[in-house]
């Protein structure tokens, strides 16, 4: 036998018992006479005791022990006479009799310790042992119950769960496709799906009610550093449902998982419409956790001879609250930050509103004291605050505006990564001009209806067309969008012509979920979540790598198993690929 017990169980009630525990060896410590060894497993640590003076063999063999030995070790359960408060198992320790070495280990490239010497190429190198250590592991465990309570609520609500496939066809829109050559149709390539639209959209049509899979999603695009090429949704879709249903469905999902996992009762979701959205936060993805609206200050500082604002398609003002103090250095320090080509303005303007009632600007020539006390007005600033203003071209104003307003709130420690603000934002456009070609794009996907109150809108102004979607939005962080489907030919054919496809590209394409909708198709609608990133708000932290057990680096390499990798020239032939070498 392996174990009795294992290394995070054993208390003051199993003293006298005796045990066998199974192991690696966190460290050893060699004190005259005694050697104490933490035996580590996924449990928890047990302090392990050889004794010179009764058990020398025994005792010789365990200072012979390297870190993360693999060893059992059998003995009894003693009080200890100096305990340790903070470990579960820290008022006992093992009295060793027995010993067997089950496997030795190389000396280890980093410590496996809660905080480790290991950079981060090392151990995304060593997976395996930086998954060792309790920080890297609890993020793997939370992953593992936020999917049981997933299933447990969707199945608790009647959703079956459906395997559908991972090799596909291809499809032009969305991102691009990771392809894999067919060995037996020469020349021809299956798609890796970017999500499971369609298919869960033809179980609809089956009748299946209510689908749901938690399924890896591939997407060829460009990395950015929170992004994985293979990643994980919650994937979701239910027949006979109009946007409230979904809405209530899901918010009960998001409800039971911080329930559950996280022990937090959270306030009925908030909704936003897009358009509020972007007004008050310059972003769809709005963080709620704090204030610093965004105002619109042109009413009050355009017209007054300053060109900066009077050629100005938009000027933005946030004010930050108790910030009046900063300094001319720090205020630069900040100039420079929109000016970064990130953010791409080319300054930053201020008033201060000083807690003596007085207003100090770095626009001081150009407005009087009464202008600025009307801008003061317009943004509801109090004495004490900080009021900044970015002025320039539309887009990039607002997009700037929403990048300095989470800058001010992480630097006022506003943004509390274990506070939750959950929402719940609608109406978002359904389809957006592409200025470059001067396509219709599908904001969304092409298989989203239209806001039944705008229909009409589709063939006089597209562009004023909201659509039937909805995105959930935690802390900033879009974790979910979805929406209701079109379930008429008709309708997703004229669809798919507004998005400029011809009816054989149409037809090529997606003729096969258009031919199902002629048998039959449900009103339907669904959402997917993104669980990885669902499970790094839940584990308070940022990079969604860390919640992924093997995960991909920022080059979009496995670089413990070293993939991609090319292949040898025969696999190529027989793959009808030819190479240029
Ligand atoms: N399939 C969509 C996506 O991956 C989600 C949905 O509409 O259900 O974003």
């Amino acid at each position: 036998m392996y174990r009795t017990n294992n290394c995070g169980e054993l208390n003051i009630s199993n003293v006298g018992s005796k045990v066998t525990l199974a192991g690696w060896v966190l460290r050893s410590r060699d004190l005259g006479g005694m050697t104490f060894i933490d035996l580590r497993d996924r449990y928890g640590i047990t302090q392990v005791t050889f004794n010179m003076d009764e058990e020398a063999a025994l005792c010789q063999k365990a200072m012979e022990l390297g870190r993360e030995f693999v060893i059992r070790v059998s003995g009894t359960v003693v009080e200890r006479s100096s305990k340790n408060p903070k470990m579960p198992t820290g008022d006992i320790e093992i009295k060793a009799s027995e010993l067997d070495i089950l496997n030795p280990s190389l000396v280890p490239p980093f410590t496996i310790e809660d905080s480790t010497d290991g950079g981060d190429d090392i151990r995304m190198k060593y997976r395996y042992l930086d998954l060792r250590r309790n920080p890297v592991k609890e993020k793997i465990m939370l992953r593992h119950r936020m999917a049981q309570e997933t299933r447990k609520y969707l199945d608790g609500n009647g959703f079956i769960e459906v395997e559908t496939p991972v090799l596909i066809k291809s499809t032009p829109e969305g991102a691009r496709d990771f392809v894999v050559p067919s060995r037996m149709n020469p020349g021809e390539f299956y798609a890796l799906p970017q999500s499971p639209q369609t298919f869960k959209q033809l179980l609809m049509v089956s009748g299946l009610d209510k689908y749901f899979q938690i399924v890896k999603c591939f997407r060829d695009e460009d990395l950015r550093a929170d992004r994985q090429p293979e990643f994980t949704q919650i994937d979701c879709e239910m027949s006979f449902v109009e946007r409230e249903d979904i809405l209530s469905t899901f918010e009960g999902l998001v409800k039971h998982l911080f329930t559950t996992v996280k022990g937090i009762d959270i306030p009925v979701l908030e909704r936003m419409s897009y358009t509020e959205a972007m007004e008050k936060y310059g972003n769809d993805k709005p963080d709620l956790r704090f204030g610093m609206l965004i105002n619109n200050l042109a009413p009050v500082a355009k017209g007054k001879g300053f060109k900066v604002f009077d050629d100005a398609e938009s000027i933005l003002a946030i004010v930050v609250p108790g910030s009046s103090e900063y300094t001319r250095k720090e205020l630069d320090a900040l100039t420079e930050w929109v000016k970064r080509p990130q953010i791409g303005m080319t300054g930053l303007i201020y008033l201060k509103c000083n807690s003596d009632g007085s207003l100090k600007s770095s626009v001081d020539k150009f407005f009087s004291p009464e202008d600025l006390a009307a801008w003061k007005e317009l943004v509801s600033a109090n004495d004490g605050d900080l009021v900044l203003v970015l002025a320039g071209s539309k887009n990039k104003t607002v997009k700037a505006m929403s990048e300095l307003r989470l800058e001010m709130g992480d630097r006022l420690g506003l943004r509390n990564p274990n506070e939750y603000r959950c929402c719940w934002v609608l109406d978002f456009p359904l389809l957006e001009k592409d200025e470059v070609s001067g396509r219709w794009h599908a904001m969304h996907h092409p298989f989203t209806s239209a806001n039944p109150d705008d229909a009409n809108l589709l063939t006089t102004d597209p562009g004023k067309v909201r659509a039937n979607a909805y995105d959930m939005v935690i802390n900033g962080v879009e974790v979910g969008g979805g929406s209701i489907r079109i379930h008429d030919k008709q309708l997703q054919k004229k669809m798919f012509e507004l998005l400029g496809f011809s009816d054989d590209e149409a037809q090529a394409q997606f003729g096969f979920l258009m031919n199902a909708f002629e048998y039959g198709a449900p009103p339907h609608g669904g959402i997917a979540f993104g669980f990885d990133r669902l499970c790094s708000l839940f584990g308070g932290t940022e990079t969604i790598r860390d919640f992924i057990a093997f995960p991909k680096n920022n080059a979009g390499r496995d670089v413990m198993i070293d993939s991609p990798s090319p292949l040898t020239v025969e696999q190529l032939k027989e793959l009808n690929i030819s190479v240029n070498k």
